[in-house]
């Protein structure tokens, strides 16, 4: 799958891609991650990309015609990826989201804002627009990556374990369940009794009512959203009759 990144700082891409997994997958052709220098697309001598709002105020807007041309570029490029803004009023990113984006490997196209953000008018050339949380960052380098590792992961033939992220937090809804290894006890802190057991239908039980557990002590609203099993209700019912 290819990503392309449009950015003023290709640089920062450097690092999180040469090491671990995503090198690996690059190493063995599985994603593909270009950063592109947005100032390629600028015109004149000085490659201008920001200029002052109109209306006035503080700081600079990054300018549209730069980044038209670059959208209108990697477009031609790669005509089935879809074209991604960061900002912090997008919708907020997920796992459902990574999924969406790793679907076909189409590819995508990140677009990274800096300054006070991008002119408006950029917006229309995108297919989705993404923000990984409720705080403003410097710049759309560090979503772009955040983006670029969770749908990474999701390429197939990048996790070692295909079955490894099938079973992560937010993956059926849920958080995960505790994970435990060597040694088998620790300053006095114990591994649970049953993951020692070898019994594979009572370590299954006792992982899914963990995770009942944490989701409903810490993320409590993600209960609301999902279809429980009238195993899970009843261990739900428990759960919360035990609190
Ligand atoms: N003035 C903008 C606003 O209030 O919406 C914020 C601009 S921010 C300082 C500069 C750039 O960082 C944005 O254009 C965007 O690309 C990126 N950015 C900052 N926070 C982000 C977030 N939570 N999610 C995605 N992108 C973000």
């Amino acid at each position: 799958m290819r990503f392309d990144v449009l950015t003023l700082f290709p640089g920062m891409f450097d690092s999180p891609l040469a090491d671990s997994i995503l090198a690996k997958a690059i190493e063995k052709k599985l994603i593909d991650v270009r950063a592109h220098n947005l100032r390629h697309w600028a015109a004149g001598r000085h490659q201008v990309t920001d200029d002052s709002p109109y209306g006035g105020g503080a700081g600079m807007v990054m300018k549209v015609e730069p980044m038209v041309a670059a959208i209108r570029d990697l477009r031609e490029q790669n005509r089935n990826a879809q074209v991604v803004i960061m900002t912090p009023q997008g919708r907020r990113f997920d796992q459902a989201a990574a999924r969406e984006l790793a679907k076909d490997g189409r590819g995508l196209v990140l677009v990274c804002g800096r300054y006070e953000g991008i002119d408006e008018r950029v917006h229309q050339h995108v297919d989705a627009e993404f923000s990984i949380g409720d705080y403003v960052l410097t710049g759309g380098e560090l979503p772009a990556m955040v983006i670029i590792d969770a749908v990474a992961r999701l390429v197939p033939g990048v996790l070692g374990d295909e079955t490894s992220a099938a079973h992560d937090t937010f993956e059926d809804g849920l958080l995960e369940y505790p994970q435990y290894t060597r040694p088998a006890e620790f300053e006095g802190l114990k591994v649970p009794e049953v993951l020692l057991s070898g019994d594979h239908g009572a370590i299954a039980r006792w992982r899914r009512r963990e995770q009942l557990r944490r989701t409903l002590q810490r993320r409590s609203d993600l209960l609301d959203r999902i279809e429980l099993t009238p195993a899970d209700r009843e261990m739900l019912q428990e759960l919360i009759g035990a609190e």
